[in-house]
C-alpha cells in the first residue's frame, strides 16, 4: 500500500494538514544527481563529497574539485544542495586527507578536525563549492561534519562565509546536540547525522553488526538528542533536518516530524516511500507520535507506539 502511494507520491513534502517538510536525497556523485534529479524530491540533502576522492591518493586542485561538484548541482536545476565538506577517516579513508594508523580512528582526527589541523584543505574545498555554485540556478548550503563544540561551528561558519556560502554544521555528536542552541548562534542551519549520533550516544561502532541494535534509530535517549536539536532550530527560527538512516524510516519520519525537525534526507529510493507516509498523517498525530517514542522505553516499544498512532 505504502508502494503504490509512492509510486503516486508527487511532492512536495507535507502531513495531511499541510504542515511542510522537506523531502531530500543524499547522493555522491553527478551520476546519483541525476537519477535522484527525476524523483519528486525538492532537493540533495546530503552530497557526501568524500565519496568522490577514495581512489584518489593525491588532493585535486580547486579547480578539478569544482569539476567534480558542479554536475551534481546542475543535476538538480533551481532545487537546494546540500554539499557536505570533506568527511574523511575512521569508515571513510581518503588517502590524502586521513591520518595513518590512528589507535582509534572513529574517535580520532575526522571530519572537520581535518580541516582544523589543515586549514588549507577546507579552505580550497569550500573555494571549490563556491565555483561551482556560482554557475547553480539553485541553493546551495554547506556543512561540516563531525563538529563537537560551539567554537568550531563559528570557525567552520566565519571560512564559508568568507567565500559567499551558507554555512551548516552536522549534528552526529552527543555534545553537539546538547549545545545545538549555542552552535545555531553561528550557523544557518544544522542537519543531524543519525549514524554517527547513534555510536557516539550508545558507544556502538556502527560497522559492528553484533551492535546493531544498540544503533537502532529509535532508540529513545537517541530521539531525546534530536528533540533537543529540534526545539533550538524551532527557537531560532532555522531548519534542522535529519540526513541519517533514520530519515529513510518513513514511520520514523512521522516522529521526527512531531519532533519538529524540518526536513528529511535520505537514499532517492526511500524519499518517495517517506512524502507519501507523511501525506498520510496529521502534524497532530505525528506530534503524539513523537511523544509516545520518547516516553517508551525500547526501541521496539517506541515503533509499536508510533505504530499505534500513525497507522
Ligand atoms: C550520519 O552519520 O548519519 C551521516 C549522515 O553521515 P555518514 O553516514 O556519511 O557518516
Ligand atoms: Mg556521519
Amino acid at each position: 500500500k505504502v508502494g503504490e502511494a509512492a509510486a503516486s507520491w508527487t511532492g512536495p513534502g507535507a502531513t495531511s494538514d499541510g504542515h511542510r517538510v522537506e523531502i531530500l536525497a543524499n547522493v555522491q556523485d553527478g551520476a546519483s544527481a541525476r537519477a535522484v534529479a527525476d524523483k519528486p524530491v525538492e532537493g540533495v540533502g546530503l552530497f557526501r563529497t568524500e565519496l568522490c576522492f577514495l581512489d584518489r591518493e593525491t588532493e585535486p586542485g580547486v579547480e578539478e574539485q569544482a569539476e567534480i561538484y558542479r554536475p551534481v548541482l546542475t543535476a538538480l536545476g533551481s532545487r537546494k544542495v546540500v554539499v557536505r565538506t570533506l568527511d574523511a577517516g575512521s569508515d571513510k579513508p581518503v588517502a590524502f586527507a586521513t591520518i595513518p594508523d590512528e589507535p582509534n580512528p572513529a574517535l580520532g582526527v575526522r571530519g572537520m578536525r581535518l580541516g582544523q589541523r589543515d586549514e588549507g584543505l577546507l579552505d580550497r574545498q569550500l573555494e571549490a563549492i563556491a565555483q561551482a555554485a556560482a554557475d547553480s540556478e539553485g541553493p546551495v548550503w554547506t556543512m561540516a561534519p563531525m563538529v563537537a563544540t560551539e567554537d568550531e561551528a563559528a570557525w567552520f561558519a566565519s571560512r564559508a562565509r568568507s567565500v559567499g556560502l551558507v554555512p551548516g554544521v552536522m549534528i552526529e555528536i552527543p555534545s553537539a546536540a546538547l549545545h545545538a542552541d549555542r552552535l545555531l548562534r553561528h550557523v544557518d542551519f544544522l542537519s543531524i547525522g543519525t549514524n554517527d549520533l547513534a555510536q557516539y550516544t550508545f558507544a556502538a561502532d556502527r560497522m559492528t553488526p553484533s551492535l546493531a541494535a544498540l544503533n537502532d534509530p529509535w532508540q529513545p535517549a537517541l530521539l531525546e538528542l534530536m528533540a533537543i536539536a529540534a526545539r533550538a532550530g524551532q527557537e531560532a527560527g532555522k531548519p534542522v533536518g535529519v540526513c541519517g538512516e533514520a530519515a529513510a524510516d518513513p514511520l520514523l519520519a512521522c516522529v521526527l516530524t512531531g519532533l519538529g525537525i524540518t526536513s528529511l534526507s535520505s537514499a532517492g529510493t526511500a524519499a518517495p516511500l517517506v512524502g507519501a507516509k507523511l501525506s498520510t498523517v496529521t502534524l497532530e498525530q505525528c506530534q503524539q507520535a513523537a511523544e509516545a517514542a520518547l516516553a517508551a522505553s525500547t526501541p521496539e516499544a517506541a515503533r509499536e507506539a508510533a505504530r499505534a498512532i500513525t497507522g
